[in-house]
């Protein structure tokens, strides 16, 4: 396992982000700067925090930054205090991997927001994993991220666990809960559900306006596959 606490090990003063730099690390295909995000309503968050006026610590898993934007917003409107949690061995190839995590580390950077990274490339235990049940290998991939998610709130003092997933109808919302709720009840930690999906849109548009690095399929080599022989079916 493979941790690292991203934006203390960078500082969150990095968050002046070197945007040329950052786009070297992202590759050719991704390499729209990123626009300048409106911090404006941080200086109030970061008060808080000092203050310890938080009402719960949460551990947010994210799949990617366009889904995590409004997740993050909404959690932080109620108070809570929010590290984010970057797990996803389900993301393939490399190329894409990558793109999809270094936007989110850049996002973190620029919102204050703690990254936990556990950042194995997962290609081999995922294929592993799914590989006897092909057309059913979503639940599998469920239960890798959120119960990685659920371990980690549970051993580091968090009140409680969700994830960005919750945001996008493209995913199987029900087959989530049910397994955010198996994983809550073996690692004794609270899930705390959320139906993000309303925001879904507005999320999207801000990650464009933002320029964020927009990914195409759901993730695995078989959604990659899906997505361009049946461009209407993104999963299941
Ligand atoms: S289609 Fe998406 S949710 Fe299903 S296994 Fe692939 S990456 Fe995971």
């Amino acid at each position: 396992m493979n941790l690292s606490h991203t934006n203390q090990a960078r500082g969150v003063e990095d968050a002046a982000l070197n945007l040329s730099h950052t786009n070297q690390a992202r590759g050719v295909e991704d390499a729209a700067p990123y626009k300048r995000i409106d911090t404006t309503s941080f200086p109030r968050y970061n008060s808080r925090r000092k203050r310890g006026a938080f009402s719960m610590k949460t551990l947010l898993h994210i799949c990617c930054a366009p889904c995590a934007n409004m997740c993050i917003d909404t959690l932080r409107q109620d108070g809570q205090e929010l590290t984010g949690y970057w797990y996803n061995p389900n993301i393939h190839p490399f190329t894409e991997y990558r793109a999809r995590r270094n936007c989110l580390r850049d996002y973190a950077a620029t919102i204050s927001l703690p990254l936990v990274e556990q950042d194995d490339y997962g290609l081999r235990p995922f294929v592993r994993a799914v590989a006897e049940d092909i057309e059913g290998r979503c639940v599998k991939c469920y239960e890798m991220r959120l119960f990685a998610a659920a371990e980690y709130a549970a051993q580091n003092g968090f009140d409680s666990f969700s994830s960005s997933l919750f945001i996008s109808p493209y995913q199987n919302h029900e087959l989530l809960k049910e397994v955010a709720e198996r994983a809550a009840d073996n690692w004794h930690v609270r899930f705390q559900y959320r139906d993000f999906r309303p925001l879904f849109r507005q999320g999207q548009e801000r990650a464009r306006e933002l320029g964020f690095y927009i990914q195409k399929y759901c993730g695995c080599v078989f959604s990659e596959q899906e997505r361009y022989l049946k461009p209407s079916k993104i999963i299941r």
